[in-house]
């Protein structure tokens, strides 16, 4: 080996993973085991004490959970990061150590549905609150941060409309206003995007997404830049200042640029008990493997699909980043130079009908809500996804009701554009 880093291709089938020890199995070991014997009292001890780090039991950390997790902090650029049992556990397991009762979050308006509903409903059961704004308008921005937020959070390219967020522009306001941006970096991933680069002080993923690739796992995951001073303010006791839920640990002072991520662990994944199972995370692995190859063809096809679309005059509009008659498509250079991601809507001429009959006749693509697979597919966001939202959330999501969301896959593109074809028919 030489000292020339490794590039993404190499890093997403080797970081975190080493030959089996104890077998020199050369695939990660799936280890399906609750508890791990200690050596002794002393190391009991030490474990416990997050004086060294090793495995105690599978809700707290899992060697096979641990490759995913140290795979991802690695390709994400990181210092540490979480697996989580979904992406909605990952934005929770995010803004746990943050937040307190009355603090909030400031967010972009453009989100995933569940998001807009987790972020202003059910944490409101926490005493948190969220605001979501237009994150194209600094201003806007700046004027809903107050004494009380904790974060910014975006998405880097935003599901469904596939728009594309000026991350570098947002981590400045964070920056000056002393606090994280949290980057949801589902619908990019980290080969079209890297948001700690462009510096993002956490980042979150669905991994039942693209990180597995084909529909087969529910998970999520949390990386820390390992970056952000969170002693520099009172703003965040938990990490900074003695934490009475671990016998007055002061985390950043005892675990500097692993604080959040340990602290994640120890209290996070101990009093919440969102963890990830390590079956999920070995397929989860094994679909990292091939992230890269799989994220060229997914922008090759949904370039390719989107022009069609927007060719036909059947179509009213696509919202895509990737297209140049798209309102964020200058951001394209700055956010995710090799590609705008494969999830985008498109409108349809005919209105809520022609949607609803274009999802009952594909034949190639599926229509199911998820996102990130393998297969192309389909969604009519305003009755499903997107139903728990006002008509006016809706039209900011870019969902109103003649509008269909399409998860590109990585199948022959003429097959994809038949189907298409046929169905709007
Ligand atoms: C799917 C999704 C989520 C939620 O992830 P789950 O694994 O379904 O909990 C969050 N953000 C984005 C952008 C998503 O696409």
């Amino acid at each position: 080996m030489t000292d020339q880093p490794q590039g993404f291709e190499t890093l997403q089938i080797h970081a975190g993973s080493n030959p089996d020890p104890a077998t020199g199995a050369r695939q990660t070991p799936i280890y399906q085991s609750t508890a791990f014997q200690f050596r002794d009292a002393e190391h009991a001890r030490k474990l416990f004490g997050l004086e060294e780090v090793g495995f105690i039991y599978s809700r707290l950390t899992n060697p096979t959970v641990a490759v995913l997790q140290e795979r991802v902090a690695t390709l994400e650029g990181g210092a540490g990061a979480v697996a989580c049992s979904s992406g909605h556990a990952a934005q929770i397991m995010a803004l746990f150590p943050l937040m307190s009762p009355g603090d909030n979050v400031v967010s972009s308006n453009r989100l995933y549905g569940g998001t807009v509903t987790q972020f202003t409903q059910t944490i409101k059961r926490f005493g948190w609150s969220a605001s979501l704004v237009d994150f194209d308008d600094v201003a806007a921005i700046k004027a809903a941060i107050n004494d009380k937020t904790k974060a910014l959070f975006c998405e880097s390219i935003a599901n469904p409309g596939g728009h594309i967020t000026d991350v570098a522009a947002i981590a400045k306001i964070a920056d000056e206003a002393g606090i994280p941006l949290i980057v949801d970096n589902t619908v990019a991933t980290p080969y079209l995007c890297q948001p700690i680069e462009l510096g993002a002080t956490l980042v979150v993923h669905s991994a039942t997404k693209y990180l597995t690739g084909n529909g087969t796992v529910t998970g999520g995951i949390v990386v820390d830049s390992g970056k952000f001073d969170w002693s520099a303010s009172d703003k965040f006791p938990s990490l900074s200042q003695p934490e009475p839920a671990y016998h007055g640990l002061n985390f950043h002072a005892a675990l500097g640029p692993m604080a959040f991520t340990f602290h994640s662990i120890a209290i996070g994944l101990r009093d919440l008990g969102m963890t990830m199972n390590p079956q999920g995370a070995h397929y989860t692995l094994m679909g990292i493997e091939t992230l890269s190859l799989r994220m060229e063809r997914h922008v090759e096809n949904a370039l390719t699909v989107a022009k069609w679309l927007e060719a036909d005059p059947r179509v009213e509009s696509v919202s895509y980043g990737g297209l140049a008659s798209a309102p964020s498509h200058e951001n394209m250079a700055k956010t995710c130079p090799k590609g705008a991601g494969a999830i985008y809507t498109v409108a349809l001429r005919n209105g809520a009908k022609a949607c609803e009959d274009t999802v009952a006749n594909v034949k190639l693509f599926s229509h199911v809500a998820n996102l990130g697979d393998a297969r192309s597919l389909i969604i009519h966001p305003a009755s499903t996804t997107h139903s728990q939202l006002s008509p006016e959330q809706q039209i900011a999501a870019g969902v109103g009701p003649n509008v269909l969301r399409l998860s590109i896959g990585i199948e022959n593109v003429a097959d994809i554009i038949a189907d298409l074809d046929q169905a709007i028919s």
